[in-house]
């Protein structure tokens, strides 16, 4: 009998959910301890959680300590830390050099309810890196950051609508990965396709007079899906004719050149929002860009726009993220660790085209994300093609080898990654296509 490609497919599937099953319940067993502080953690953290992204099901993994690029869980396991905390944790686990700007922030006392010259000793070697920051403010995090931005943009244009893209995440009141969120703040959004010039271009026509600014993540870091450089000119110039502000979200992409994925396609928007590892991996935020846009923000201007926050300077943030941006993640550091993600994605993707496998690496550098379809991927609907069992089943059968990385297939590489663990990496990828050969061959 020869069955339909839609008969392959729907048995595939079938299959990849019984292997995930197996590949569950042997997770179970091998995590008692994670499951004890899991359940223990539910009767006081609605679902045992207080961050949503480290959720998944069964019962996340409790982790206990980590050193270098790796992690241990509260069964004693070891793993490979191919995560680094969703990119703010580039520096590894407690670099020298960070821990010793946080011992001297804590000797000289923290809280210290005033101006401090770290605050301006960490605003130079941002505006000095990126090229879009002449001036810049610190928040908590990224998602202050992004709040702060497109509120110092209404007030610059005196408008009050935003161009944002389905599927991009510019933190948990700004969620847009699959339609805007409940929780998200009540301002007036147009949703665009990403990668769309043509549609984009039409909507922000149709809008032009009302657009306050365009927000756009040069990669959409769900998915790890990279903006066409054509597609951010095209914004670029429909934001200057429309009198409207563009605003790159780089809370991610920052790290993916020593100033941004800004400098490395030249283009250059009004302003830019940051978070992640700038602040030596500590709480951090911050948004910044043209030098009138910024001055709105001047205390000593009459009617200045006012922007609080207790924590905004706190000395521990500042000192880690001086010394991290000087000392760690220097110009140099970021080259190499992005030219080593090159490598590693092209790697893995050659490999899976060798095993006839539909499972590929998007991204860019050093930030990747797995999808379970060979679809060329530009835009979140093509990523939705993917097997979500097949991704899933992806993730525990890379945990059971002892490499860490996000249920949803996103991968950060961070500096203590060296070839060794890199190979490592590959050889449990490798292991992974040859082991589930028949579910993964399938067409996707
Ligand atoms: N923007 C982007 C692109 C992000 O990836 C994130 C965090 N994942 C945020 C904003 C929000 O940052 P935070 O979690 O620090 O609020």
């Amino acid at each position: 009998m020869v069955m339909s490609h839609t008969a392959v497919a729907s048995a595939s599937s079938e299959a990849a959910s019984r292997a995930l099953a197996q590949e569950i319940a042997a997770y179970a067993e091998r995590n008692p301890r994670s499951f004890e502080r899991y359940s223990a953690a539910t009767s006081v953290m609605p679902g045992g959680n207080t961050r949503t992204v480290l959720y998944y099901d069964p019962f996340p993994l409790s982790i206990s300590r980590g050193q270098g690029c790796r992690l241990w869980d509260a069964d004693d396991h070891e793993y490979l830390d191919f995560l680094g905390e969703f990119t703010a944790g580039v520096y590894g686990h407690s670099d020298p050099a960070i821990r010793a700007a946080i011992v001297s922030a804590l000797d000289r006392g923290i809280n210290l309810s005033g101006h401090t010259e770290l605050e301006a000793a960490l605003a130079r070697t941002v505006c000095e890196r990126f090229p879009s920051i002449d001036l810049v403010r610190f928040t908590n995090s990224g998602t202050e950051a992004n709040l702060m931005a497109l509120g110092a943009a209404a007030a610059f244009t005196g408008r009050r609508t935003f161009l944002v893209f389905h599927g991009a995440y510019h933190g948990g009141l700004l969620n847009f990965t699959s339609g805007p969120s409940q929780m998200n703040v009540p301002h007036e959004f147009l949703l665009a396709a990403y990668n769309d010039i043509d549609r984009t271009l039409q909507l922000i026509d149709s809008h032009a007079k009302d657009l306050a600014a365009i927000l756009i993540e040069p990669m959409l870091g769900t998915g790890c899906i990279p903006a066409d450089t054509e597609f951010l000119l095209a914004l670029r110039r429909a934001a200057t004719d429309s009198g409207a502000l563009l605003i790159f979200d780089e809370v991610m992409t920052s790290r993916l050149s020593p100033g941004g994925r800004q400098q490395t396609i030249d283009v250059i928007p009004d302003m830019t929002t940051l978070g992640k590892y700038i602040g030596g991996g500590m709480s951090f935020g911050a948004f910044g860009g043209r030098h009138d846009v910024m001055q709105q923000f001047d205390p000593r201007r009459a009617g200045a726009l006012p922007h609080a926050g207790t924590f905004n300077n706190n000395v521990v943030t500042m000192s880690a993220g001086v010394a991290g941006m000087t000392k760690v993640f220097t110009p140099a550091a970021a080259e190499a660790l992005n030219a080593r993600g090159d490598a590693l994605r092209t790697r893995l993707n050659n490999m899976c085209r060798d095993h006839g496998a539909s499972f590929q690496f998007t991204g860019i550098g050093s930030l990747m994300s797995a999808h379970a379809t060979s679809r060329p991927i530009n835009a979140p609907s093509d990523a939705a093609h993917g097997d979500s069992s097949i991704r899933d089943l992806f993730f525990f059968d890379m945990l059971s080898r002892g490499i860490y990385l996000a249920r949803r297939g996103f991968i950060a590489l961070s500096l203590p990654i060296g070839e060794a663990e890199v190979d490592r990496f590959v050889e449990a990828v490798e292991h992974f296509l040859e082991t589930r050969r028949d579910l993964v061959a399938c067409p996707r």
